[in-house]
């Protein structure tokens, strides 16, 4: 008998004509509430790992079983526990093997809708608040977070706003409860944010990998501040390498998405739903304290998206009770093909997401590098550089995973020098360096401008260290 069209029987036998129950492996996930409901004892927790599944099913002595069918009532497992009397074999331990579902409709998926936004004027809005509307464009209707300076302002917009909109606010004990609601609503589907601040992004890194090992979206707004330990709420780029080659254990990697401008915290928001469901992984938003504090002007797009069903999501209905989400795979080998499908989709994420924007590159003998804030400051620098006859140009990473090393490549075979700018020690030029080395490029003279704790490079120090270290003459200038 197939599973699905036990459910209304086991509803009948749980009310009407109580029986005693048999434990379904395949469905017992093990959480101990049967054991709880039963008064008589009959129900014990499980000693073996079912290796179909990976859980531990309970044990069930129906010795002392009244059939009054209140752990029936008490699971929450439609296949969990099945009357007795439907155990044509008389086994006391049926096996109904997952693929069995023959009869139980196929997941359809529901297509994302594109709904037009009427024309308006620019706002004027704070980084946070932008990346808040970004996401309710994307389609982003539930929140979980703790709050956490300097990202607060964003979640205290979703707070106000959600509600009229049919989402979910929650404000979660902890990041690591946060984030774990995060994988939950990511597998049943739906398009849902955190925002945090750098020691909140250190405790969901833990969640983060498991979201990435059962292939999870869900997108994560990091206004990074200074650090390490507590810190300060000042503006910080110290989590570059978390967000690049830290997300928590096992070989995981996102797509790491740096704005520099309120009007990017809002684009690069709706871009990273986009991209995180479709490769049905986290993307990290990785901004600082000041692009997510400064007020800016941001236009709006002229399309919102009304976010439809992917067929893989655990949607809480029975076309979708066959899917399954999970990390766990006991099975070594098993685990590594996983691995190894993960590595392939982090291999076309390569391919096709790299993003970057180039700021008179196109005759610069000296690059400057710089991403989020830094990159506002390395502006003004490259203008003043030209200013004094130095060909400089500024290559801003918009991915810093993947690095844009295709855009940065024809632009580094023309520069003598580079420089890089950042409010970390060397984060940024690690990447960069990193991508280099991989795409098998000469690596050029680099140096670095570096702030730390809260403070963020200024433009004249970028000036001047390029002047101190290479004379305008040796950069190619004309007076
Ligand atoms: S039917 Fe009642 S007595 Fe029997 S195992 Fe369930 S809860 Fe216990
Ligand atoms: S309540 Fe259901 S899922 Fe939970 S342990 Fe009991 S039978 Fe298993």
């Amino acid at each position: 008998m197939v599973a699905n069209a036990l459910q209304p029987i086991v509803r009948m036998a749980a009310t009407a004509d109580r029986t005693k129950p048999i434990v379904v492996p395949d469905y017992c996930k093990g959480c101990g509430r049967c054991i709880d409901a039963c008064e008589h004892h009959c129900i014990e927790p499980g000693r073996d790992i079912d290796p179909a599944t990976g859980l531990v099913p309970v044990r069930i002595h129906l010795e002392h079983c009244t059939a009054c069918g209140l752990c029936f009532d008490a699971c929450p497992e439609p296949y969990g526990l099945r009357p007795a009397f439907f155990d044509a074999e008389g086994s006391e331990r049926p096996r109904v093997a997952r693929h069995d579902l023959a009869g139980t409709p196929t997941p359809e998926p529901i297509p994302d809708a594109v709904a037009a936004l009427p024309p308006g004027q620019p706002l004027v809005i704070k980084g946070v608040y932008a990346s808040a509307v970004g996401a309710i464009l994307a389609g982003c209707r539930h929140f979980f977070g703790y709050p956490i300076t300097p990202s607060t302002e964003g979640a205290e917009l979703m707070a106000r706003l959600l509600p009229h909109l049919d989402g979910q606010f929650v404000q979660a004990v902890s990041e690591v409860a946060a984030i774990n609601m995060m994988y939950g609503a990511g597998a049943a589907g739906v398009r849902a944010t955190t925002f945090t601040s750098s020691p909140g992004f250190s405790l969901m890194l833990e969640g983060l990998s498991y979201m990435v090992g059962a292939t999870v979206p869900g997108v994560v707004v990091n206004v990074m501040r200074g650090g390490p330990g507590l810190g300060n709420i000042a503006p910080g780029q110290s989590d570059i390498k978390l967000a690049c080659r830290g997300l928590g254990h096992g070989d995981t990697h996102a797509i790491v998405l740096a704005p520099s401008t309120p009007q990017e915290m809002l684009d690069l928001t709706m871009l990273a739903f986009d991209l995180s469901f479709k490769y049905r992984n986290p993307v990290i938003v990785l901004a600082d304290g000041y692009v997510a504090q400064m007020t800016g002007r941001v236009t709006l797009p002229r399309t919102m998206v009304r976010p439809g069903v992917p067929a893989w999501a655990v949607a809480g209905d029975e076309a979708h009770r066959r899917n399954l989400i999970t990390s766990i795979y006991l099975s070594e080998t098993e685990l590594e093909a996983r691995n190894e499908r993960l590595f392939a989709k982090y291999a076309r994420i390569t391919d096709a997401e790299p993003r970057a924007d180039l700021f008179q590159c196109d005759d610069a003998e000296l690059l400057i590098v710089a991403c989020n804030t830094p990159a506002r400051m390395a502006k003004g620098a490259v203008r003043t550089l030209r200013a004094q006859g130095v060909k400089a140009g500024l290559f801003r990473p918009l991915t810093l995973w993947p690095f844009p090393i295709c855009a940065l490549a024809p632009v580094l075979s023309r520069a003598r020098r580079v420089v890089v700018v950042e409010a970390s020690d060397g984060q940024l030029e690690d990447e960069m360096r990193l991508a280099i080395s991989r795409a098998d490029l000469a690596t050029p003279s680099i140096t670095s401008v570096n702030r730390y704790g809260g403070v963020l490079p200024s433009h004249d120090e970028i000036v001047s260290r390029v002047i101190g270290v290479a004379r305008p003459h040796a950069l190619g200038a004309t007076a």
